[in-house]
């Protein structure tokens, strides 16, 4: 199959730009970007007025798959994902059983890699069952395909157990990421992260080892971040998109358990400090955390409710709306944020938009409209912060390896290619 996407804006986040352009896929690959492409043979698509980018990578997911499949599964989690934009995604381990044994670990991940969905990836838990007692078997896990290590949900408990941690990860070449949270302090206090987070950039520096912090959140871990990457510390940093758009005044009268997450929403101040991080390169990615939760236990007082927020299907509008249009970030640097620099962290080879690599790509439409309705999205779950907001960034299409994974109803109507595609 050859497929000549024509007349789009191309976004290479690697070189950072942005310009007018064709692309041609063949065989699940980048063949070809340049200018009046020509191909024999090739179905052909009109581009003009649209974006194309590579295909966003999300490093942290939560697809409760195994074991808590009333919430989301691989099939329902993929098709959020893939109308998300998003290409490859990074499951974390705490589902039920936990992912702490090489064996399930390989059958997960061989269950939830369907053709035509996004890739998935599994990380696996540092301690077994995520108790913070006892060390997984490293070697094994990573040998089953485990993509990084994390206890996500909990911090690592202990120094010397993080230490350990840190070493063993680095010595596979796989990154560790770090919830960083001292569970001593009540998660409402700011210092309940930023305390975590130097003591992991004290032992990343005294151990060499990289580090990679989950979902920052306030002005104090980012100062510790900004500090510890000009002493030459190997220390990364993502956010979530609830982090840079919302506060805890967004939570209302009374607080909305749909904005309830761990960590909380923070002041002005931490989202302020949030997007110059962002601006400034000192957080180096943008990932969801996205987490769903079924609509009973969402509907519980907001003292009771779960934490998490689902966040695969608004992401890139919200990158699109609060940052670009913002003013925080040009449109490479967002995707650089959304697919070069999260698979540079999990070493994947997509994020590129260059000849040779697989055609993993999200096309898009900038300019356009809507209106978060938490009854149209595609993830099982509906707590999602954002309903009734309107965003600015719709995506058409999702091609995982030059397959189609999403396309737009639009699209689809207006496209030959795309039906042809689609097998309609
Ligand atoms: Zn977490």
């Amino acid at each position: 199959m050859k497929l000549l996407i024509q007349g789009a804006k191309l976004i290479d986040p690697i070189e950072n730009s942005a310009r007018q352009g064709d692309l041609l896929v063949e065989d699940g690959v980048i063949r070809a970007v340049g200018d009046c492409l020509q191909a024999e043979n090739a179905l052909t698509l009109d581009a003009n007025g649209y974006t194309l980018a590579p295909g966003l990578v999300d490093a942290h997911v939560h697809l409760r798959d195994p074991g808590q499949t009333r919430k989301e599964d691989f099939e329902s989690g993929c098709a959020a994902a893939a109308a998300g934009g998003f290409t490859s995604i990074a499951a974390m381990p705490n589902t039920s059983p936990v992912m702490d044994q090489a064996a399930l670990l390989a059958e997960t991940l061989s269950r939830a890699n369907r053709q035509g969905r996004p890739h998935v990836l599994q990380v696996a838990a540092v301690t077994k069952g995520l108790l913070g007692q006892e060390l997984t078997d490293f070697q094994a896990l990573s040998a089953s395909g485990a993509i990084a290590f994390s206890d996500d949900g909990r911090p690592v408990l202990t120094a010397p157990m993080m230490e350990q941690a840190l070493r063993l990860a680095a010595a596979l070449g796989k990154p560790l990421l770090s919830h960083a949270e001292e569970l001593s302090l009540p998660g409402i206090d700011p210092a309940s992260e930023s305390v975590a987070v130097a003591r992991d950039i004290c032992l990343a520096e005294q151990t060499g080892c990289p580090v990679h912090f989950c979902h920052i959140s306030t002005a104090a871990s980012v100062r510790l971040i900004r500090d510890a990457k000009r002493a030459g510390i190997p220390v990364t940093a993502e956010t979530a998109p609830h982090y840079f758009t919302l506060t805890r005044e967004c939570l209302g009268t009374p607080p909305d358990p749909n904005a309830k997450m761990n960590p909380p929403l923070r002041g002005e101040a931490d989202r302020k400090a949030v997007r110059e991080a962002l601006a400034d390169g000192t957080i180096d990615l943008i990932a969801t955390d996205h987490a769903p939760h079924a609509p009973e236990e969402k509907a519980q007082p907001f003292d009771k409710a779960p934490n998490g927020v689902i966040g695969l299907e608004t992401s890139l509008a919200l990158g699109l709306t609060e940052l670009v249009r913002g003013g925080v970030l040009t449109l490479p640097e967002l995707l650089c944020k959304m697919s070069a620099a999260p698979a540079r962290l999990l070493g994947l080879p997509c994020g590129k938009l260059s000849a040779g690599s697989p055609a993993d790509l999200v096309l898009f439409d900038e300019e356009r409209r809507w209106t978060v309705r938490p009854e149209a999205l595609r993830s099982r779950s509906r707590n999602t912060p954002f309903a009734g907001r309107e965003l600015c960034g719709a995506v058409l299409l999702t091609l995982v390896g030059g397959t189609v994974a999403w396309c737009s109803e639009e699209l689809k109507s207006n496209s030959p290619a795309l039906r042809a595609l689609c097998g309609v």
